[in-house]
């Protein structure tokens, strides 16, 4: 089968995504290649899951690994080796406890809310229905994730979402506690480096405190580390520069290399509380995604790897730093290791549109940020060629 001479338009597709003209037909590394043979500086790493670039041969190794075995999917009706390695290997990384495999980051956080209440439910708590989220938070768009997510034009088309959520100012320890004391809430929501929202870092204090009060409360925290998590802060899981575990993560993008995948990972006490029929999916973590994930986690996990990313990280924020100086334009800069965020004066959405056009590729972050989001293995001259794109651009 070929696609070439296959009509392109958007004619047949949900016009939900508002795409530039460019097709794309190749990737090498940090690199993009379209119809025309025009090469792109790819810093949105399909925002923010080709942590090993585009063409990776750990990806495409693992990939030929599990085809071998002539086994892609089983569902979740028997166990494969891949997959109860990879629960092995994540709970080992991050905290003791056990992980579910599911197919996107929405889908981590929906079953993670689910968790958060059958966990209530299972301590007798039956009143702690409830959720906490933060301004600024993006979850997913599903009716509950969505319910947590503060994008107001996300949310008004399809009310009524899950009912239960109320939002918090970041670093609002007494609402926090406030609500807390209720006795209503089953779990606070957070992302340490918030990135759909606008690329905030959390305080690490603020992460400690909701630690503190969800023990004081006997509510539990989650950390969705679905866009920070895995690398990109040059630690594997973002709520480590803080030094405080959550009883919840979520992670997914970069999982498996750019296959779909999601995982909720949850301490035990969570786990104790789930049964056998209380969540399910056909597709989650089957053994050719879990395959690639191994090989994924292993080599981002690696401290050679992670000191890499901080490296990589430090570089582009003086450059971006830099660019304060250069470009009026530039308000400034925040964000950390490799996942940056540019803010403007005006529109971010043009500052995109116009570094397209100089051949690099970057994705907004809210109104007035420019997100730089490269593969964690990112070139050094690659990082310096973006820069310079981005100084033209914002000149
Ligand atoms: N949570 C965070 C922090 C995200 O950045 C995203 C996606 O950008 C999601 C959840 C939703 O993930 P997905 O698009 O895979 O459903």
């Amino acid at each position: 089968m070929t696609l070439s001479g296959t009509s392109v338009a958007p004619a047949a597709l949900v016009g939900v995504y508002a795409q530039p003209d460019l097709v794309l037909v190749k990737g090498e590394g940090s690199w993009v290649w379209d119809e025309d043979g025009r090469r792109y500086l790819d810093f949105t790493a399909g925002i923010a899951v080709n942590a090993l670039g585009h063409g990776s041969p750990i990806v495409a190794g693992a990939i030929q690994e599990a085809l071998a075995t002539g086994l892609i999917h089983t569902s979740n009706l028997y166990r494969t080796r891949p997959v109860a390695e990879l629960a092995r290997t994540l709970v080992e990384l991050a905290f003791p406890g056990r992980a579910f495999f599911c197919n996107s980051g929405a889908e981590a956080n929906e079953g993670a809310l689910k968790f958060s209440r059958r966990w209530a439910g299972s301590t007798g708590a039956e009143a702690k229905r409830g959720f906490i989220s933060f301004r600024g938070a993006f979850h997913g768009r599903l009716f509950g994730t969505l319910a947590a997510t503060d994008r107001e034009a996300y949310q008004a088309p399809f009310r009524p979402l899950m009912p239960g959520v109320q939002f918090l100012e970041v670093g609002d320890v007494g609402g926090v506690e406030e609500l807390l004391a209720t006795g209503t809430v089953a779990a606070v929501f957070i992302e340490p480096l918030q990135g759909e929202g606008g690329v905030r870092p959390i305080a690490p204090e603020f992460l400690r405190s909701l630690r503190a009060l969800c023990d004081r409360h006997r509510a539990l925290l989650v950390f969705d580390e679905i866009q920070c998590g895995l690398g990109r802060t040059g630690k594997l899981f973002a709520h480590q520069h803080a030094g405080v575990t959550p009883d919840i993560m979520t992670l997914a993008k970069p999982l498996a290399g750019g296959l779909p995948m999601g995982a909720i990972l949850v301490t035990e006490e969570v786990a104790s509380a789930l049964h056998p029929g209380d969540h399910g999916t056909t597709f989650g973590g089957g053994p050719l995604v879990a395959t690639v994930a191994l090989a994924v986690v292993r080599t981002l996990s690696e401290p050679s790897f992670l000191k890499g990313v901080t490296e990589r990280g430090v570089f582009l924020r003086k450059g971006i730093e830099g660019l304060i100086e250069r470009c009026k334009q530039v308000k400034g800069v925040r964000g950390m290791g490799l996942l940056q965020g540019i803010v403007v004066e005006g529109q971010a959405a043009s500052v995109v549109a116009a570094a397209r056009e100089k051949g690099l590729l970057l994705v907004s972050a809210g109104p007035d940020v420019v997100r730089v989001i490269p593969p964690l293995n990112v070139a050094y001259e690659e990082l310096e060629q973006g820069l310079e794109i981005l100084a033209e651009v914002l000149a």
